[in-house]
């Protein structure tokens, strides 16, 4: 019987969207291997029971959930060793999770003390009864596709970029049996303990956490240029991103694109300034609450996103705005 885990991703004690997704795709792998097994979903971290029990709706059979006190944050080697634990004594046909730098670290872990594949930034992945595994992941920046062949002993994990999940709706009335498990070990050997939590300046804070995101695309220009999405990230409290070209042409690090093959944002606020709306960018972004596009183009595709159009140019209204913010302040 195939037993295929999810990784359930929470934030303040809610499942997010994502976990969704890796079920859909659990399900679509169990019916690839004739139906025939269950799905698992794990969970680390305080998660208020009846929330869990909820995903049996979506047809998880059964959580494993590991809460703890010294879990109520991440930490990697403490979740990694708690999740590897499970995964040896289970030795379940796979592991999905939803890529983020939360788990990035973790599968790293993981796969690195059961020496297994590891595949990140997954677009699709698929198993068949012969016992073989194949993933398609986008490198060179979604420039070019790998085919991967997987070992499948022991269990590969399996990262899956957010955009590429989609939740259906529940389809039974059924809860899932939870588990709780405790720590396995009293972990008093452990290498790292986190000391402080510095707050991150918000023009700083990882995209996938920030409130609010000022992005920028090749419309605002390099150098210089580029200098305005800075000021007003700065002004606004904002986190800064940008599209595949300001990725491509060094002004941003590879981990502020905004996209497909980038990150997957949904801040309450992001204002889109130079941006056309390609679907690979819109697919990272199209779940934020509140979109501010600025665009030359009156027919931009980043207008049917935005609560609040401006056809305008960039270099005129970005300072304009932002002295407008100042004196306000
Ligand atoms: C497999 C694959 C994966 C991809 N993954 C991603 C991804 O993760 N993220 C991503 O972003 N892209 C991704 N792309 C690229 C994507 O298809 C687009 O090429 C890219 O998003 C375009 O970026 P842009 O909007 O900055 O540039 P453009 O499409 O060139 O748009 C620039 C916009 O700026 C406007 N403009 C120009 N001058 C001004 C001005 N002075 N003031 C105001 N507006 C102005 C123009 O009207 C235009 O709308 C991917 C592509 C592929 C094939």
């Amino acid at each position: 019987m195939f037993d295929i885990w999810v990784f359930v991703q929470q934030r303040d004690e809610e499942i997010e969207d994502a976990t969704y997704g890796l079920v859909t795709e659990a399900r679509r792998l169990m019916a690839q291997l004739g139906d025939a097994g269950q799905v698992t979903a794990v969970a680390l971290g305080p998660a208020p029971e009846s929330v869990l029990a909820a995903l049996g709706a979506y047809g998880v059979h059964r959580v494993l959930h590991v809460a703890d006190a010294r879990m109520t944050r991440y930490q990697g080697e403490i979740f990694g060793r708690a999740l590897f634990d499970l995964v040896q004594k289970e030795n379940p046909a796979c592991l999905l999770m939803a890529q983020s730098s939360e788990t990035e670290d973790l599968a790293q872990r993981v796969a690195a003390m059961m020496k297994t594949a590891l595949v990140t930034r997954a677009m699709d992945f698929s198993m068949a009864a012969d016992g073989t595994a194949r993933a398609i992941r986008p490198v060179a920046n979604g420039y070019l596709f790998e085919d991967v062949a997987l070992d499948i002993r022991p269990s590969p994990i399996v990262l899956f970029l957010p955009s590429v999940l989609f939740e259906t709706e529940p389809d039974r009335e059924e809860a899932a049996t939870v588990i709780n498990i405790p720590l396995p070990d009293p972990y008093d050997d452990l290498k790292t303990r986190t000391v402080q939590v510095i707050e991150a300046a918000p023009e700083d804070l990882d995209l996938e956490e920030a409130d609010i995101i000022v992005a920028g695309g090749r419309g605002v220009g390099k150098g210089d240029s580029f200098d305005v999405i800075h000021a007003l990230a700065r002004a606004i409290g904002g986190s800064v991103g940008g599209t595949r070209p300001i990725i491509d042409w060094g002004e941003l690090p590879y981990e502020r694109q905004i996209g497909q093959t980038g990150k997957y944002v949904s801040p309450r606020l992001i204002i889109n300034c130079g941006i056309s709306g390609a679907n690979e960018y819109t697919a990272g972004m199209e779940k934020s609450q509140q979109v501010i596009a600025i665009d030359l183009n009156p027919r931009a595709r980043m207008f049917r996103f935005a609560d609040l159009g401006v056809v305008g140019d960039v270099r005129e209204i970005l300072p304009l705005l932002i002295s407008r913010i100042e004196d306000q302040k």
